[in-house]
């Protein structure tokens, strides 16, 4: 069976997670600091505080920012739940809007149509890797007429003096666009580190922030070190040096921090990011190569002249497929031992969002981007005789079920 996304684990990693282990220190250390410093390095961006999840991240991004209770957040109808579940739990209103006709990102005049007094922050997500449109988002949220909609209601809220962009950067690490790569292009960018993502600390994920210059980014890092460790004054790091015992909580905080071992899987990750790129690279090319001459492949958009992907995910369309066509397809595939995904079922065909009144019907693009979608795998021990495996089962399949 060629499984659908391995993460890469071999002896350099092993040794570093051993490392740490052994070290005496195996909580938020000089692991996860060096981490950090070392993702801001790479991304290009502000700061960056990591915790223990994409989803810990954003939600406290989105209380952090003061969203609430009547606020609303805008989001695509196919993303992850997380994109979704995150502004229900801070409390506000996730408005789903359409996405492109020619790529699975949210739609910018789709955006500019939903957008209402109570818009606070807008939450593009980089579908399969590959960045929103941001020069436009940004161009909407800084028009005098939007601007004079927006009502503050926090100091950030005030000095920003617009509408948020904050990025579900979980798939795009290593993505660029008009040379800045993501987590320094929106206001905050959230990474997931989750172990099915292009980048893994087997759970994790950041809070990477860009806000313009006139944020103090030093004394923001270090009020966000402080809301994902209980509201502490001092870390346990620092508690732990002779005689600092004594700490204040200054608010009631979350617990969200990422642990050195976590760090330690990420560093080597890190190192050798651009290793796993060039490979993930080669086998989104080598099956576009490998359905371009066959009449029902709608290849994914993987590079313009603004953007490039960081091929996280190889987002394969089956042309004139339903949706029962695609599942029958997918079986297929299964049935000859390779394994497949859907990114992602849209969030209105799910319970959760059905009963809070969203309807599949409002976001056609959406429904009909999803009903023919097949997600291939992609990752760095995926070896060029099992891409051919799988393009032959894909086409098999096809052959099989639409004739
Ligand atoms: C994985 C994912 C998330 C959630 O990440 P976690 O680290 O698991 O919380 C959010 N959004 C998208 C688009 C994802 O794919």
């Amino acid at each position: 069976m060629i499984p659908f996304s391995p993460p890469r684990i071999d002896q350099r990693v092993i040794d570093e997670v051993t490392s740490a282990l052994t070290s005496g220190w195996i909580t938020t250390g000089p692991r996860t600091k060096l981490f950090e410093k070392q993702l801001t390095e790479y991304c290009g961006n502000k700061c960056t505080v990591a915790v223990s999840s994409w989803t810990a991240g954003m939600e406290l991004i989105l209380r952090w920012w003061g969203i609430g209770p009547g606020d609303e957040v805008i989001i695509p109808a196919i993303t992850y739940c997380a994109s979704a579940n995150v502004v229900i739990h801070a409390g506000a209103k996730p408005v789903m809007v359409d996405i492109n006709p020619d790529d699975f990102n949210i739609s910018v005049e789709a955006i500019r149509k939903a957008i209402t007094s109570k818009t606070k922050a807008i939450m593009p997500v980089d579908i399969a890797g590959l960045p929103c449109d941001y020069d436009a988002i940004f161009a909407i949220v800084n028009e005098p007429s939007i601007k004079s909609l927006f009502q503050a209601n926090s100091d950030y809220q005030r000095k920003l003096g617009r509408i948020l962009i904050a990025a579900d950067a979980a798939h795009s690490f290593g993505a660029t666009y008009k040379g800045k790569r993501s987590g320094a292009i929106a206001d905050v960018s959230c990474f997931s580190f989750h172990a099915v993502k292009n980048l893994t600390t087997a759970e994790g994920g950041t809070m990477s922030i860009n806000l313009p210059d006139s944020f103090d980014h030093e004394e923001i890092y270090k009020e966000l070190c402080i809301k994902i460790l209980h509201g502490q004054s001092k870390d346990a790091l620092a508690k732990a040096q002779k005689g600092n015992w004594r700490y204040d909580v200054v608010e009631p905080g979350f617990k969200c921090n990422m642990t050195d071992i976590q760090a330690a899987i990420g560093l080597i990750e890190l190192d050798r990011f651009q290793e796993n790129l060039d490979r993930r690279k080669a086998i989104c090319l080598g099956y576009n190569d490998g359905f371009k001459n066959e009449s029902w492949a709608l290849l994914p958009k993987m590079k313009d002249e603004k953007r490039e992907t960081c091929y996280h995910l190889y987002q394969l369309r089956i042309g004139g497929a339903s949706e029962v066509q695609r599942d029958a397809i997918m079986q297929a595939i299964f049935d000859q031992d390779v394994s497949v995904n859907v990114h992602f079922q849209p969030l209105p065909i799910l319970t959760a969002y059905k009963k809070r009144g969203y309807k599949m019907e409002d976001y056609p693009e959406a429904w009909d981007k999803y009903q023919n979608e097949i997600t291939l795998p992609v990752y760095f021990d995926l070896t060029d005789a099992q891409v051919q495996i799988v393009i032959q089962a894909v086409k098999n399949a096809v052959k099989q079920v639409l004739g």
